[in-house]
């Protein structure tokens, strides 16, 4: 016999991240308390989602085209790339208006607590992207945007190593941002200030 709707719904929502069995369950009750539109919304917004959104095949950046507008400005500068953790990232840099750059989105850090590792991010790719541009086109700074936390700056440890081996010039945002703090929280000035000071 199939499955009832309620074990269904719980079944899908458990295969987010950071869901277990008792938050599947509140959601679920949320969900029937609130008007029958309000499920008919959140399906829409992720088929929407899923249909319309991809992931840029250069940056790793969340877009409706790929590649990404950033990827495809022309007057964008191509020998620079910010390496940051998220695209929500990329997004409080844009909304900051001071860096005129590319990015590359690594879609995580290195965690070892969580058993996260350098394959299970966009770091192949970087390392490709310095690697496959020469010349005219070649990559100059790589510009290490992970956020200053335990795990970002370990994660920049890491890249600045393996990227510096490849003879590319690498930096860091500088430190006014705030130890434990993230690129999407703290204001444009200070996000600012840390792209020009980069050291
Ligand atoms: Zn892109």
């Amino acid at each position: 016999m199939a499955e009832s709707a309620y074990d269904n719904l719980l079944d899908e929502l458990e295969k987010l991240p950071g869901i277990g069995r008792r938050s599947a369950e509140r959601i679920a009750f949320h969900l029937l308390r609130q008007p029958a539109d309000s499920s008919v919304h959140l399906a829409d917004a992720l088929t929407r989602f899923r249909t319309n959104l991809k992931v840029c095949d250069i940056c790793g950046h969340v877009t409706e085209s790929d590649p990404c507008p950033i990827c495809a400005d022309p007057k964008r500068n191509t020998g620079t790339l910010l390496v940051v953790e998220q695209p929500s990232d990329v997004v409080a840099i844009e909304q900051a208006g001071a860096y005129k750059g590319r990015y590359h989105v690594l879609m995580g850090r290195l965690s070892p607590m969580e058993g996260l590792g350098a394959g299970d991010l966009n770091i192949a790719g970087l390392l490709e992207r310095v690697q496959n541009r020469t010349g005219d086109n070649a990559i100059t700074e790589i510009i290490l945007g992970t956020n200053p936390t335990l795990e970002g700056d370990g994660t920049a440890l890491y890249l600045a190593e393996a990227l510096t081996s490849l003879g590319v010039k690498v930096t860091r945002l500088a430190r006014g941002m705030p130890v434990g703090s993230s690129l999407q929280t703290v204001s444009k000035a200070v996000l600012s200030d840390a792209i020009q000071a980069r050291v």
